[in-house]
């Protein structure tokens, strides 16, 4: 019974300093502003002063459990247990990392290669290749003191971001916010090169930008590639630089990624559609700064009462 309820107690402390992370990190204004965990002093001497914390000695050593491993630090998820392997060398080991999560750094020491947080540049361990213990060949030897643990079934979700561009973004955010699992769709512009465009400016074609659509959604009830079929099925991905009667390249067909993971979805589905024979022209870039539109142009159509003009779902997949 004793043991039950510290188990229980440790639970509620985990959780409680996850949801503070995990509500840092959603802060409005982005990663750069997001605030830091207080560090103790060991992990200020591991994480901030590069130190190393003794080995066989870290909490992580041995756990399989699924799960994602985050920054101490900062909470920026860094590595998924799939990926975690027993090297035997007193420190959990890696064989890949969440895409963009891990930065590599010459060490002070001139032979190895640190690994920092790619986000607040906490220090994390070293990588090494070339030892043969895994296929991939790879083992980031991280800090257990550097890393903060989530198993898979207590995750707190993080609402994620997509980004699709089809034509008159009226039509488009229209589909989304329908859908479930989407918790807002927004009209705005990316993928241009002026700052704080109005409506006017993009119409004209000569920033750069186009019609895009933000959706926020809830990877627990909506993946990225159910929202990225609806967006090949609610426009004609076929059209270049045009969506029926609207033309001009700020009408093209676009997925703006945030990440590996989308980018690879988002060609698995092109490649899918080719087979089936469309001649699929959408663009697969990475996602820039998102600028939303004008107020008057959000929920267009339940604003009006309407029904888009040239967003109709026709079944491709
Ligand atoms: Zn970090």
């Amino acid at each position: 019974m004793q043991v039950c309820i510290m188990k229980i107690l440790q639970i509620v402390i985990v959780a409680l300093g996850l949801t503070i992370i995990v509500f840092a990190a959603q802060r409005p204004g982005g990663k750069e502003k997001m605030s830091y965990k207080k560090l103790t002093a060991e992990e200020k001497r591991v994480i901030v002063q590069k130190g190393t914390e003794p080995p066989f000695s870290g909490e992580y050593l041995t756990n399989k459990e699924p799960g994602t491993y985050l920054c101490k630090r900062c909470g920026a998820e860094l590595y998924r247990s799939d990926d975690k392997f027993d090297s035997h060398c007193g420190w959990p080991s890696f064989d890949d990392e969440i895409a963009g999560a891990v930065k590599r750094v010459p060490d002070a020491d001139r032979i190895r290669t640190e690994i920092i947080c790619a986000n607040c540049g906490g220090h994390l361990g070293h990588v090494f290749g070339g030892e043969g213990l895994t296929d991939k060949n790879i083992r980031h030897c991280v800090n257990s003191i550097s890393l903060v643990f989530v198993p898979a079934d207590k995750a707190a979700t993080k609402p994620m971001k997509a980004y699709f561009v089809g034509g008159c973004f009226w039509g488009v955010e229209y589909w989304f916010e329908k859908t479930e699992g989407v918790i807002t769709a927004r009209s705005g512009y990316m993928g241009g090169t002026v700052e704080k465009p109005t409506y006017e400016q993009v119409c004209s074609g000569r920033t750069g930008h186009a019609e895009t659509v933000e959706v926020e959604y809830d990877p627990m009830q909506v993946s990225f590639e159910q929202l990225a079929k609806l967006f090949f099925e609610i426009h004609d991905p076929t059209q270049r630089d045009r969506q029926g009667p609207d033309i001009g390249k700020q009408y093209r067909s676009a997925i703006f990624y945030v990440d590996e993971q989308q980018k690879q979805i988002a060609r698995q589905l092109v490649k899918q559609l080719r087979k089936k024979g469309f001649n699929v022209v959408t663009q697969l870039q990475p996602a820039k700064k998102f600028w939303p539109a004008e107020q008057y142009h959000q929920n267009y159509y339940e604003k009006k009462d309407k029904q888009p003009y040239c967003h109709i779902r026709t079944k491709r997949f």
